[in-house]
């Protein structure tokens, strides 16, 4: 079959190593996209392939080591139950307890580092350090609802899902421009890998607008005035102008957060914020 030889022959195009590269890319895209599950809290499909109760196990088993990370679980016996009945309160009276998932509130004896953050499956931490900044219930409570909507909205899984498409892909993008026999060529791989990184923090920025959003939805819902969080905001942007908290590594400019918050404050309520929740 001599034309079928010509045609593998003819210029790099369809080189083998482009071929290969061609069918993993493939194969990620097709991965990633039949694995689509609907989200009844945000109302979206979303790609991804863990089961609930998979994340709900991830995040008990990655409990301990962040706890240990974050100096352990607080000493403080007060505050630690003042986070527990917040979260538990918000979880029971919004459709945040309607999910499959298993909440549970950690607070962290951690006193220098400013930072909340969520496991998949439930697990909600907040350090000491960020807990006294914070100086209403309502604003405690809209700090855990905005990680309890990274959890509702399955963010982790999520990104997870999106990890192995842009692991395919870079993989695709390096087998099809990298020659073991030219190492100028690494530069092209690296600059793939890099691309890849930039995206994950994108997607990453748009699920903090989003759990910003179920923020607001939850602590209004559980009888907390949603715009306690903008104050919140005001408080880290404070922090952030006199040094860098590790909240920030993971979440956006508070300055910038603020006007989505109001949006979503306003969407929620046209007539504005009646009378009558928890600042
Ligand atoms: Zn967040």
């Amino acid at each position: 079959m001599p034309d079928q030889e010509t045609l593998y022959q003819r210029g790099p195009g369809l080189s083998p190593r482009l071929i290969i590269a061609l069918l993993i890319a493939a194969f990620s895209l097709i991965s990633y996209f039949a694995s689509t599950s609907y989200n009844p809290i945000t109302e979206k499909k979303q790609h991804l392939d863990m089961t609930p109760r998979q994340e709900i196990a991830l995040g008990l088993q990655s409990t301990p080591s962040m706890e240990r990370q974050y100096g352990g679980e607080s000493h403080d016996a007060a505050a630690t139950a003042e986070v527990k009945e917040i979260g538990n309160e918000i979880v029971s009276k919004t459709d945040a307890g309607k999910t499959p998932y298993k909440f549970d509130f950690h607070l962290l004896a951690d006193n220098g580092t400013v930072n909340a953050f969520a496991l998949p499956g439930g697990q909600v931490f907040i350090t000491e350090a960020l807990l006294k900044k914070l100086k209403t219930r309502g604003e405690i409570a809209t700090t855990l609802a905005h990680e309890i909507g990274h959890v509702a909205a399955r963010h982790s899984a999520q990104q997870v899902a999106k990890q192995q498409l842009t692991q395919g892909l870079t993989g695709a993008a390096v087998m099809a421009t990298y020659d073991p026999n030219d190492p100028s060529t690494q530069n092209t791989a690296a600059v793939a890998a890099l691309i890849g990184e930039v995206v994950g923090l994108k997607f990453g920025r748009n699920d903090e607008l989003e759990a910003d959003k179920l923020g607001v939805r939850f602590a209004s819902d559980a009888g907390y005035d949603p715009r306690s969080m903008i104050s919140v905001m005001q408080t880290l942007d404070k922090v952030a102008k006199s040094r860098t908290p590790e909240f920030f590594s993971t979440h956006p400019n508070p300055a910038n957060r603020i006007t989505h918050i109001e949006q979503a404050i306003a969407s929620k309520y046209p007539n504005g914020v009646p009378d009558g929740f928890v600042k």
